[in-house]
């Protein structure tokens, strides 16, 4: 990579020689105002908002997708880019729906804010927006009246993901964004990962919200209301309360779900240890059997679906386990019902997940061995932060308090579940004790911590090499499986995650784009607080979880048990 010398508004700056004028005016201290770009995935100047002067060249040209070069001389602020900008501004804004009292987006949309920032008030022309709402899929809301054809999500969906479920439709004016035949979403092989809503600019894809169920039912005294924390929620939900990143906020989330009116605050984590238990157990039977290796975690809903319909002849492969949130949802409706002497029929079990893909999980008819769905209502990080809110409560303000007893029980193993590499780490901690038959001190994999897409190593567990490996975004996983499926790699264990770096970077978190365009490491951030939480907790190995021992005692006999089967494990289907 080599360097050029650039001059952006009489600043003389040295550049690397691949980047766009867009990004090297970032090193000049100018921020170009943008809808479209996104760093690595969108540079496509669709949006024509990023105009700038570049002498020697006709007419305004987008900084985005404008190349730096030796002697480059670019110009961002006369009075002809600010008019130009201002006009497309004000076009964009015409054929758009702009309620934005009653928008999901209001205060966090990234159109208002640039309309304010370009001192754009009223609007001049009026187009033809019309309402065309599509809320069939169970997490994703796509109001394109809305849409400012940034084409963002589609790049995130094809060249992240690899999905590929929405596309831009027909021509010029009529041009519009939607999934293959103008099918619903929730008709399309969209696996409900929210990566395209987490980087919408604006209010046209919004995740689907269950705030009001789960307000019904907290306010029905009939109902005993149990909610269950994932674990990646604890390391964002303060982004929303303006509380520094990198600090988990797991005490001040229990004391705002108390005074919110939830019967019980407990922690998906202590459903993650089971998991590990069931999981691992299921791990050590194939790895002494050899069949159906690689076992590949199942754990991400997003990557389930995207296996079952692009992947289906690694189905066997995948973990019969459920997910943690799953699992503890269907312990609720049994075990803790039994012991408290509570009809399941009243126990109502909110899941809060970093996770837009879980609304989808949580409807699996399959996922209801108790003769009950073991999750009543899944809301996202972005929610409960909306209804805690809506309750008044001054979060960042709050003294910490504890998870409810003994279901609030859980390990630091449990706690990184929450990012990519943490479900591998867990379970190597535990089957490397059971088949060992020791402690082990050494309970940190740097392996599969880190950045990279794919990580991999080869242990050595009880005299046995073991390989595995770990990814996150699906573009990658696909990448891997192909592998995996024309037997052109040999690992025994593989992690998966939808999102790229696991669930603290799901559609459901706080949104990053702009935080990321100030440049914070958010993905750092997140992944710090889960790490510092595991370290900081007595028990760090989940088989070590002193009720997750006293359950399988009483209730599941032992992991991998005939009953445990029953509840606690699923099965997939070819799509
Ligand atoms: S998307 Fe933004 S500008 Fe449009 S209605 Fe919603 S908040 Fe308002
Ligand atoms: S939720 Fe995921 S799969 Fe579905 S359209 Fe959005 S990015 Fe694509
Ligand atoms: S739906 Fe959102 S991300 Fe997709 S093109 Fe429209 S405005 Fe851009």
């Amino acid at each position: 990579m080599g360097k050029v010398n650039i001059t952006i508004d009489g600043v003389n700056i040295e550049a690397e020689d691949n980047l766009t004028v867009l990004e090297a005016a970032k090193q000049a201290n100018i921020d170009i105002p943008t809808l479209c770009y996104l760093k690595k995935i969108n540079k496509i100047g669709a949006c024509r908002i990023c105009l700038v002067e570049v002498k020697g060249a006709r007419g305004l040209q987008a900084a985005c997708s404008y190349p730096v070069s030796e002697g480059l001389v670019v110009r961002t602020n006369t009075k002809e880019i600010m008019d130009a900008r201002r006009s497309t501004l004000e076009l964009i804004l015409s054929n758009h729906k702009k309620n934005c009292l009653s928008c999901s987006r209001n205060t966090d949309c990234e159109l208002q804010a640039l309309a304010d920032r370009m001192g754009v008030g009223d609007v001049v022309y009026e187009g033809t927006a019309e309402d065309e709402i599509d809320d069939l899929s169970t997490s994703i809301v796509r109001d394109n009246s809305k849409c400012v054809l940034c084409r963002r999500c589609v790049a995130v969906c094809k060249n992240v993901q690899t999905v590929g479920a929405i596309d831009v439709a027909y021509r010029g004016m009529n041009s519009k964004i939607t999934p293959a035949f103008n099918k619903s979403l929730g008709e399309s092989n969209c696996i409900n990962c929210g990566q395209c809503v987490a980087v919408c600019p604006v209010g046209a894809l919004t995740i689907k919200y269950n705030i009001d169920r789960v307000w019904d039912a907290i306010n029905n005294e009939e109902m005993h209301v149990v909610v269950q924390t994932a674990p990646a929620v604890r390391a964002a939900l303060g982004e929303e309360f303006g509380l520094p990143m990198g600090e988990a906020v797991t005490g001040k989330m229990v004391a705002a779900l108390r005074r919110m009116g939830f019967d019980k605050v407990f922690d998906t984590n202590t459903g993650a240890d089971f998991t590990i238990m069931e999981e691992g157990t299921e791990f050590i039977e194939r790895l002494k059997s050899g069949k159906n290796l690689p076992l590949i975690t199942s754990c991400s809903p997003g990557w389930v679906k995207f296996a079952e319909h692009n992947f289906p002849e690694l189905i066997p492969n995948l973990s019969s386990a459920k997910s943690p949130m799953s699992m503890y949802g269907a312990l609720l409706k049994s075990y803790y019902a039994k012991k408290n002497n509570i009809d399941p029929s009243k126990i109502f079990v909110v899941a809060v997940m970093p996770c837009t893909a879980k609304k989808f999980e949580c409807e699996r008819p399959e996922l209801s061995a108790t003769g009950y769905p073991d999750i009543d209502a899944v809301i996202t990080t972005v929610e409960l932060a909306k209804m805690i809110k809506q309750s008044g409560i001054m979060f960042e303000n709050l003294e910490d308090e504890m998870f409810d007893e003994p279901f609030g029980e859980a390990s630091g193993a449990a706690t990184i579940f929450g990012t990519s590499g943490g479900v591998m780490e867990a379970a190597i901690r535990t089957v490397t004790e059971v088949l060992e038959n020791k402690s082990i001190d050494k309970i940190e994999y740097e392996e599969v911590r880190g950045n990279e897409t794919i990580k991999e190593a080869e242990l050595s567990i009880a005299g046995q090499k073991v390989k595995i490996a770990v990814v996150s975004g699906l573009g990658n996983a696909r990448k891997l499986m192909e592998l995996v499926r024309d037997g052109k790699v040999d690992y025994q264990f593989i992690e998966v995650m939808a999102c790229p770096g696991g669930c603290i970077m799901g559609g459901g978190q706080p949104r990053k784009i702009v935080k990321e365009k100030a440049g914070i490491d958010v993905r750092g951030e997140r992944r710090k607080a889960l790490y510092n939480e595991d370290k900081r907790l007595p028990h760090r190995k989940s088989h070590q979880n002193p009720y997750v021992k006293q359950v399988y005692e009483e209730y599941l006999e032992k992991p991998g048990s005939e009953k445990a089967h029953h509840l606690l494990h699923t099965h997939y289907t070819e799509r």
